[in-house]
């Protein structure tokens, strides 16, 4: 039998690329140039195998692009950029890479917590600038992290991740909304405290950390209303999805000192980064790092692998998505 057809939309990491081209007829993306919508439509009639990342926006238009593609191995944790049920319906499986990546997409939660509540990229533009004067007692003073309440918004692998560096590594008290309670071990070891409310939750943190998936559900859960129900002295921290927040909101809230400051990874429609936060001082903002660490990046390419090898053997996918 020939060996299936897959198609990797950018590029790998070096070893798991050949570790792929070992085992099946591969595509990959040399320019590493982002696939257009109807060349992704496309493929769909050309390949068993789709292999896309988050910068694809796998719609409904481009799964109806062809019949031919039978498994959609995500390289990444979240598929909200996937029409899951449009591929559900085609009896088309949809995996995922969850695990991997949650120590590092937790340690940039944690860079942009200390950068936003030390004002560490504003002390490093006005030095790159020449404007720094020296040393002052009252230089870009920031806020201290211990003893400060973390509230995580979605309390799964990665907002547990960052709860546990910010409670054993920083002295943080845990607080987090969720739509059920936690592990009662975790908990305990965190001294994590429930919120059922949303707007409870905003109320009681100096620091908002958001780690649910994007998508519908979620779509500008942070906006106006919950920016309002912030402490005035308040941080907020996404290595989510941009659609989880209403940026024009935010910008607001941020200018106009109704909270503190912001530490973002993720944006609605990128690469664009909107453009009223570009010239705000108190918003760090990061390209989309979460995962990006050699070894992550790694293991999530050997995990995607692993889905699809799962499935040319005919045997259950390891993280079957849909
Ligand atoms: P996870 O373990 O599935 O955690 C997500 C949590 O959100 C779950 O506990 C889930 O709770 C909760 N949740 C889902 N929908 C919710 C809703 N409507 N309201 C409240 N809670 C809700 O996923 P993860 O591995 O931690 O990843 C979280 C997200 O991080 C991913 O979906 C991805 O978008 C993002 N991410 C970003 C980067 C980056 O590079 N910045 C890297 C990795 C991941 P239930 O048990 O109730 O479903």
């Amino acid at each position: 039998m020939a060996r299936p057809r897959v198609l990797v939309t950018r590029r790998w990491p070096e070893a798991v690329e050949r570790q792929l081209a070992e085992r099946f007829d591969v595509t990959f993306n040399e320019a590493d140039r982002p696939l257009s919508q109807a060349e992704l439509a496309a493929a769909m009639a050309e390949y068993d195998v789709l292999c896309p990342t988050v910068s694809d926006r796998i719609d409904a238009e481009v799964i109806r692009g062809g019949d031919r593609v039978k498994l959609i191995a995500n390289y990444g944790v979240g598929f909200d950029h996937i029409a899951v049920g449009a591929a559900k319906a085609k009896g088309i499986a949809v995996t995922n890479t969850p695990g991997v990546l949650t120590d590092a997409t937790a340690d940039i939660a944690l860079t942009l917590i200390l950068m936003a509540a030390r004002r560490a990229g504003e002390g490093e533009r006005e030095l790159r600038a020449g404007a720094w004067s020296g040393w002052r007692p009252t230089h870009l003073l920031g806020s201290s992290l211990k003893d400060k309440v973390l509230g995580l918004v979605g309390f799964g692998r990665i907002g547990i991740a960052t709860a546990r560096r910010a409670h054993h590594g920083f002295g943080m008290k845990i607080a987090y909304y969720a739509r059920r309670e936690t592990d009662p071990e975790i908990a305990r070891e965190l001294g994590a405290e429930f919120y059922p409310d949303l707007t409870a939750l905003l109320g009681a943190s100096d620091v908002v950390s958001l780690h649910v998936p994007g998508g519908g559900e979620t779509e500008n859960l942070i906006g106006d209303a919950a920016l309002a129900a912030m402490k005035p002295g308040a941080y907020l921290i996404n290595t989510a999805r941009g659609g989880i927040v209403d940026h024009a909101a935010l910008a607001a809230a941020l200018r106009e000192g109704r909270i503190a400051g912001a530490g973002l990874d993720v944006y609605p429609a990128e690469p664009q980064v909107p453009q009223e936060l570009l010239g705000l001082e108190n918003v760090v903002l990061l390209p989309h790092l979460g995962s990006a660490t050699r070894e992550t990046r790694t293991a999530m390419g050997e995990r995607a692998l692993a889905n699809v090898i799962a499935w040319a053997e005919g045997e259950p996918l390891p993280d079957r998505v849909a």
